[in-house]
């Protein structure tokens, strides 16, 4: 028995368990309660579902917005237009689900209150791009919440999840999972008959512009740690299209979003000598992708390409002339609000930096990357198709199921399906507890059965930073330095490195090759050694172990993936230099991998790419 293991064991029933209370499993736990009268929803969140995910700070447009009542968009130009930027990789048969479903999720939050803006003369949403609506957004994620939590047997707030446990009587179903509260300290087993993971997608994996003191400034939200990807691939679920990072034009510095700017403000990007330059580089990136380089509208990928390419000419910095815009007090308005919806730090990095958009024209950049499954890239993991749409290979059970039964999930932990956003990433939490809900009923008496040892066994691990804190703390040799262990902002640092030099972050220009990712891994696994001896100081670094912990074997996921494709898919978001070229004829497919815990290796696949949607 370890130091640490007389904490409080506290044990949860449910029939569904949503881990992760943002925008995907707010919509699970929701939908649950719809199909599931009966049964028992229970919603677990490491911070509170009042304010916690990706939207926390709120937004000031949905992204995901179909408009087929005014007939708009059909779903299937959404999958035409995500199957294009993203270079012809998507899941369609998942794309096409959210996507004829997200129209009746927005009137929802309308309902609930939620203020959309109105254009005066048509008196339908005010369109700020193709996709997107324009919301008074900053409290969208409590009005998101409060319908959740009316719906949810029990939401418990403040417990981090940890593992996911599995069936004794069936090595390949999911039992439910353990975690514990970071206020209290006491360890949680949950048991259920269905767990839908909804943990959002990661940030702090590669080494971040802003470091020292603007560390926690990144574009995605720090708090993502990647539990999305870890919990399923622990337990053995099969991943698909880790590789697929995201790399994002933003104002520099404060990582605002340039959305609005380009879309509603009309603003647009030219080099330090004020010369437009993204056509300069077409012909060179007509040689890497051939006619992906022809499609409208251009892959966002792409258009990083064209930044960075131009950068690395010399003819940096690239700015976005706000100059004339800003001339229009209306647009001078819109532009300043849109910080305040969402990335007010933006707002007070100009002011810090004298930086008024009227009169300078702000410096862009390009971020580090980010892994997830909802924004304009599509990790995560592997999961079943909806049975009336999906080809036969892409259905092994329940939609949206992964490859373990009872194993659900939803937003950015499900992989094929991008530009969902925070609209798909809510139906796409629907859509799976009303699958989960199904699961649960054709399940009947045949429920599955908890491991004492198991949580036991886990119980003893989760805590072990404590004690390793508490028992070589007596050897510290200078301020918080010991011997005997390694502190969670160490490892994470030593892990951003890793990533960032080996595996495409931006100190080498995102740019990897084969020798660099062996070397990569062999350091990832040199770093998982050392994460045997974290050692936390109080509750709150537990968490940070454990986040880092996520964060560790998702980007393990996100280098096998990278060494598996042996093209440069998405330049703009990283190049294999080895390969520079996209190669449609070996590469027009999904990468799927599945980590075997016992072992340590991570097994590798190809599945096809299906091309439903003409
Ligand atoms: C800066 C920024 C701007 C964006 N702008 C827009 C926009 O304008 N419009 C738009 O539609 N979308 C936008 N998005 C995208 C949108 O926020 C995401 O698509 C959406 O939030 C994804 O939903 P999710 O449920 O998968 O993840 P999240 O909403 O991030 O929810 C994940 C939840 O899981 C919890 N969690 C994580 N790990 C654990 C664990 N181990 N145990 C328990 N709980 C855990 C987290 O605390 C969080 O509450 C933006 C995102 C960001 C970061």
């Amino acid at each position: 028995m370890g130091l640490f293991s007389h904490r409080k064991t506290k044990f949860v029933d449910s029939d569904v368990l949503v881990i992760g209370g943002g925008m995907a499993g707010c919509g699970a736990t929701y939908e649950a309660r719809y199909w599931g009268r009966d049964l028992k929803v229970v919603c677990v969140e490491k911070a509170n579902i009042e304010r916690s995910g990706a939207v926390a700070q709120g937004l000031y447009a949905i992204n995901c917005y179909m408009g087929m009542q005014w007939d708009e968009n059909q779903p299937e130009d959404h999958v035409r237009y995500a199957r294009n930027d993203l270079m012809g990789l998507v899941r369609e048969d998942l794309g096409y689900d959210i996507a004829r479903h997200v129209d009746a999720t927005v009137h929802k939050f309308e309902e609930w209150g939620l203020p959309i803006m109105r254009d005066p003369e048509t008196g339908r949403y005010q369109r700020e791009g193709k996709w997107q609506i324009m919301i008074h957004g900053e409290s969208y994620k409590p009005i998101v919440a409060e319908a959740a939590r009316k719906a949810a047997t029990e939401v418990y707030n403040r417990i981090m999840v940890t593992h996911l446990l599995m069936d004794k009587t069936k090595p390949n179903r999911v039992a439910g999972a353990v975690g514990f509260n970071v206020r209290t300290g006491d360890f949680y087993v949950f048991r259920a008959k269905a767990v839908i993971v909804a943990a959002g997608g990661a940030s702090h994996i590669y080494k971040p512009r802003s470091v020292g003191e603007g560390m926690g400034r990144t574009w995605y939200a720090p708090w993502s740690s990647a539990s999305a990807y870890a919990l399923p691939i622990l337990a053995g679920a099969k991943m698909t299209q880790m590789e697929n990072r995201i790399v994002l034009t933003r104002f520099k510095d404060g990582y605002g979003p340039v959305g609005a700017y380009f879309l509603h403000l009309k603003t647009y990007t030219e080099n330090a000598y004020g010369d437009e330059y993204e056509s300069n580089w077409y012909d060179q990136t007509k040689e890497l992708v051939g006619d992906y380089i022809d499609r409208h509208p251009v892959p966002t990928c792409l258009r990083n390409h064209a930044f960075l390419e131009e950068m690395k000419a010399g003819r940096g910095p690239i700015r976005m002339v706000t100059k004339e815009a800003f001339q229009d007090p209306h647009l001078e308005t819109v532009g300043w609000e849109n910080f305040l919806g969402m990335t007010v730090g933006q707002a007070v990095v100009w002011a810090s930096q004298n930086i008024d958009p009227k009169h300078t024209n702000p410096e862009l950049t390009t971020s580090e990357p980010y892994v997830m499954g909802s924004h304009a890239t599509c990790s995560g993991a592997w999961a079943s198709g909806p049975e009336d749409y999906a080809p036969d290979e892409y259905q092994w059970g329940y939609n949206r199921m992964m490859t373990i039964d009872g194993l659900f999930g939803a937003g950015d932990t499900i992989g094929g399906t991008a530009h969902k956003f925070s609209s798909g990433s809510y139906t796409e939490g629907r859509i799976a507890a009303k699958a989960a809900v199904n699961y649960i009923k054709d399940m009947g008496k045949d429920a599955p059965q908890v491991s004492e040892d198991e949580y036991q066994n886990l119980k003893k691990a989760v805590f072990q930073p404590m004690e390793n804190y508490e028992v070589g703390r007596n050897e510290i040799v200078a301020g918080t330095v010991s011997p005997s262990y390694i502190l969670p902002m160490h490892g994470l640092q030593r892990l951003e490195k890793i990533m960032d030099e080996y595996v495409g972050g931006i100190g080498a220009h995102y740019t990897t090759n084969e020798p660099l990712l062996t070397r990569g891994l062999e350091l990832l696994d040199m770093l998982k050694e050392d994460l045997n001896h974290l050692g936390a100081e109080d509750l709150h670094q537990l968490q940070r172990a454990w986040e880092l912990q996520h964060r560790v074997l998702a980007s393990e996921s996100v280098t096998h993936h990278t060494m598996f494709r042996t093209e440069t898919r998405w330049p703009g978001y990283y190049y294999r230099a080895d390969h520079p070229k996209l190669d449609d004829n070996d590469w027009h497919c999904f990468t799927l991998s599945r980590f075997h815990k016992e072992s340590g290796e991570w097994e590798m696949e190809k599945a096809p790419v299906y091309h439903i949607v003409d």
